[in-house]
């Protein structure tokens, strides 16, 4: 016995050095760099701007209900009325409602794309009262600019302008050349707006070294155990696929009903489903995500996080608790629509379900569907995906790329302090077309915000502070000076 203790002491021993060896290795990823020394900025400016271009109620209803065309038109008047420079300088074009500038480099070297969209979500019915300023009044008060598309996302298409703007005053010229696609579907899908663009570009032979589009916010208190703010840079996004449950069996009068119905089936193999989740696992974009960060913790848990090899079940536990870690980690089941029966006293006979997806880049989609056939183990529930849809997860851009890295070194000399990192992007944008035409896709917004600010985003009370707005500006300066290098 004590010689078996022996042995399990020098064991524990040795896995308790191997474990802090690995978490004392650990560097910093972060790109030292000097705060930015940059010339002052009219930032009340750029918020007028702002609050003029909320004012036009670009509003994406539905696929088939898109902008209306003259609020578009409006917008980009407005534009014009505020960029002269970007519009004497660049190639304008308009492709169908979405806006192209063309502003031509010397070199021959791949292009590289800016993204925004002009179109914005409309209000939910009956919160109209409850904002603090009409939601398209664009009203500048108390240091914020307020309305629908502060920040998603006429807060980048005029910070962007701004940024080119302000370079074509000090006669600045790109050494590449760079393209700002601004769709106006977004919103609804990007078919008529940014797919049209890429189009164009495969068309004209057009292959961009990257593009950094709308995405993830810096946060924060949000990450755990990092104190600073963070700047997580999409590098992936999810895929999206909505699949129809339907059980159809004889249905009768409630007064003497049958041992099984539809609604009994049908819920037995949601019970099913819910009992087997599809596994978490930590890769690719979210591991990327913990490499950079956790250099950056506290002993505790970047002794955790460095053996993940050892600590993976626990590591997953704690992550399960925080909703946004846990879809970082899993194609995420959502039950959103349930629906059976017209009256009390009747067994009605059919009942369907939709179960919606947001797929982990690495997943498939038929391999999704496979799984429930599995889980449900049931003939006669039928299940349909919804084919329209169906979007498989993108690729995983790359984080060690000169223009990864120049997103990055813009982040750390205009916000000083703040830690950056490759991670998944959660939701859905135009930057997914752009993967025809793009080596890499980066989904990132220059805009700091708290758990607080995170659901005026497609909710009430949308707004950004003058002064974020006009650091994005400054960001956007420095990032076009960094990536539009030879
Ligand atoms: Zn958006």
């Amino acid at each position: 016995v004590k010689r078996y203790a022996r042995v399990g002491l020098a064991i524990f021993a040795a896995l308790a050095l191997l474990m802090i060896g690995r978490a004392a290795r650990l560097s910093s990823k972060q790109p030292a760099v000097a705060a930015l020394a940059d010339p002052p900025l009219d930032a009340d400016g750029v918020a007028r701007i702002l609050g003029k271009a909320i004012e036009r109620p670009t509003i994406s209803e539905s696929p088939t209900s898109l902008a209306p065309a003259a609020e578009l038109e409006g917008l980009r008047a407005h534009l014009a009325a505020s960029f002269p420079k970007v519009h004497a300088t660049l190639q304008r074009e308009v492709v169908g409602d979405s806006l192209l500038f063309t502003w031509k480099g010397a070199s021959a070297r791949k292009p590289i794309i800016l993204c925004a969209h002009q179109d914005v979500v409309p209000i939910e019915p009956g919160t109209e009262g409850k904002w603090r300023k009409p939601p398209f009044s664009g009203a500048i008060e108390d240091g914020f600019v307020w309305g629908r598309g502060a920040v998603d996302d006429k807060g980048s298409l005029v910070a962007i302008l701004a940024a080119v703007e302000s370079l074509l005053a000090e006669g600045f010229s790109p050494e590449r050349t760079v393209l700002l696609a601004f769709g106006h579907d977004e919103e609804v899908s990007g078919k008529t707006g940014a797919a049209k663009i890429v189009d164009l570009f495969a068309a004209r032979g057009i292959a961009a070294e990257a593009v950094l589009d709308e995405g993830n916010p810096m946060v924060s208190g949000i990450v755990p155990n990092v104190k600073a703010p963070v700047a997580p840079i999409g590098v992936a996004e999810k895929g999206y696929f909505t699949v129809r449950l339907s059980v159809d069996m004889p249905g009768g009068h409630s007064s003497t009903p049958a041992a099984e119905s539809s609604v009994s089936v049908l819920l037995a193999a949601l019970a099913r489903i819910r009992a087997a989740p599809i596994p978490a696992r930590l890769d690719g974009a979210t591991a990327a995500f913990f490499d950079w960060l956790t250099p950056e913790m506290p002993f505790g848990p970047r002794l955790a996080l460095a053996n993940t090899w050892l600590t993976w079940p626990l590591v997953r536990r704690s992550f399960a608790r925080s909703a946004a870690l846990d879809a970082s980690l899993r194609t995420t089941t959502a039950l959103t629509v349930v629906k059976a029966g017209v009256k009390d006293n009747v067994v009605p006979r059919t009942a369907e379900a939709l179960i919606n997806f947001r797929v982990l880049p690495g997943d498939t989609t038929a391999a999704i569907q496979a799984h429930l056939v599995r889980a449900i183990g049931d003939a006669r529930v039928t299940l349909t995906p919804l084919e329209a849809s169906r979007a498989e997860p993108t690729a995983v851009s790359r984080s060690d790329s000169r223009f990864f890295h120049a997103i990055a070194t813009a982040v750390r000399e205009v916000f000083p302090g703040t830690i950056v990192a490759p991670a998944l992007f959660l939701g859905a944008t135009d930057g997914r077309q752009y993967a025809r035409v793009a080596e890499d896709v980066y989904r990132f917004q220059p805009i700091l915000m708290t758990s607080e600010d995170l659901p005026r985003i497609h909710g009430t009370d949308e707004r950004v502070a003058i002064r974020s707005l006009g650091d994005a500006v400054r960001f956007y300066r420095r990032f076009l000076r960094l990536a539009a290098k030879d």
